[in-house]
């Protein structure tokens, strides 16, 4: 030990001027440039106060048996992340591969691992577990092995992982057993959709569509077979798939016999102007329009319609009396006051009609107070 400090040994104080520091740090660097022997700058890379000297000792230092005890043990990241560059020692590689707590530098030491099948392990455990998700999608890039591509597509802990490895599966049942698998509905729901997308087997995709866990990929593959089938209608359905078109359905009353969809629209108001059927057209004059809970609802325009044709009182003094709430034991929506008034009048009930027309008003009345004090 000499009297006097050397420049690596060098650290900055409070009191250092930025000035100082860079003349300090330059003479230290300048020190590390014309280190010769591998044991001074060994000792440079371990014992430097400052990283940024121990980084750049460590860019020059070969010594394996250092570096590897750097790559293994040492906290600070800049440091074990330049090690590990440096570190071109297998066994010691495989090691940090396996152990490092930081997924990049994994992926880092994987990548200096010359031995194919050894490097395909090493990828592997990476691209199959946790660490970060983008690490993980990138070993899977590295491993050529079908067998290990196929395990991490079944059970990576990461769907992006999983994603990337189906690309390398093209086996149907084997997608198809992805794709009905359980697990969690937005996480493994990904990779399932990813499967059924590379399924082009229409009998398989046919039991995905039915027996799948997760709903996703029942309906994945229920657009799949769809997309797939060269459909063989039966007027508005396809025999094959199911798929129902917008033409040639065959409407009764308000419904298509052979797909089970009611009307809509015009051809709705125009179908309800038609129809004599009497239960039906209670039926529509008494059930609202209420997304929250009938989204099978009808709209005002077209009960008032059905209204006009009902001649059942009891039926429309109920309309007339429920604000909203259930008939018969079925949720029949919210009662519009229009609706209840243009019912009242058909019952012939005037003492309610004028009762329903000033809870009308006073309603509107309350409904603008709301909306000035709420501006
Ligand atoms: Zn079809
Ligand atoms: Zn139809």
């Amino acid at each position: 030990m000499g009297l006097f400090k050397q420049a690596w040994q060098c650290n900055f104080k409070e009191k250092d001027s930025r000035d100082k520091r860079q003349k300090l740090l330059k003479k230290a660097l300048n020190q590390v440039a014309k280190a010769e022997s591998e044991a001074k700058l060994a000792r440079i890379a371990l014992e430097a106060p400052l990283t940024t000297v121990r980084g750049a000792a460590i860019k020059r230092l070969d010594d394996q048996a250092v570096l590897a005890r750097l790559a293994l043990t040492e906290n600070d990241m800049l440091v074990r992340g330049e090690a590990i560059r440096q570190l071109t020692d297998q066994v010691a590689l495989v090691q940090v591969a396996a152990t490092d707590p930081y997924a990049p530098y994994r992926l880092l030491a994987a990548k200096a691992i010359t031995n194919d099948a050894v490097a395909d392990q090493v990828f592997h455990a990476i691209a199959k577990g946790k660490g970060e998700s983008h690490v993980a999608k990138e070993a899977v890039g590295r491993i050529s092995n079908p067998g290990l591509l196929l395990d991490i597509a079944q059970n990576a802990y990461y769907p992006d992982a999983a994603i990337a490895a189906l690309e390398s599966v093209s086996d149907q049942s084997v997608l198809a057993g992805i794709a009905k698998k359980d697990g969690d509905i937005y996480q493994y729901g990904k990779v399932a959709t990813a499967a059924v997308a590379r399924m082009t087997d229409p009998k398989l995709l046919t039991d995905v569509a039915q027996n799948a866990q997760i709903c996703y990929a029942r309906s994945a593959a229920t657009e799949k077979l769809k997309a797939l089938c060269s459909h063989e209608w039966d007027g508005c359905k396809c025999k094959i798939c199911g798929e129902i078109r917008d033409e040639q359905h065959d409407i009764e009353r308000i419904t298509c016999k052979r797909c089970g969809r009611t009307l809509s629209g015009k051809a709705l108001l125009e179908a309800v102007r038609n129809l004599t059927d009497q239960a039906l057209l209670e039926k529509i004059a008494s059930t609202g329009y209420d997304l929250r809970m009938c989204p099978h609802g009808f709209t005002d325009d077209v009960r008032m319609i059905a209204m006009e044709k009902v001649q059942n009182k009891s039926v429309l003094s109920i309309i007339a009396n429920a604000g909203s709430g259930f008939m018969n034991g079925r949720y029949v929506g919210s009662n519009s006051y229009s609706i209840r008034i243009a019912a009242a009048m058909k019952t012939g009930d005037s003492a309610l009609v004028e009762r329903l027309k000033q809870d009308s008003a006073s309603y509107a009345q309350q409904y603008d107070a709301d909306m000035r004090s709420g501006m």
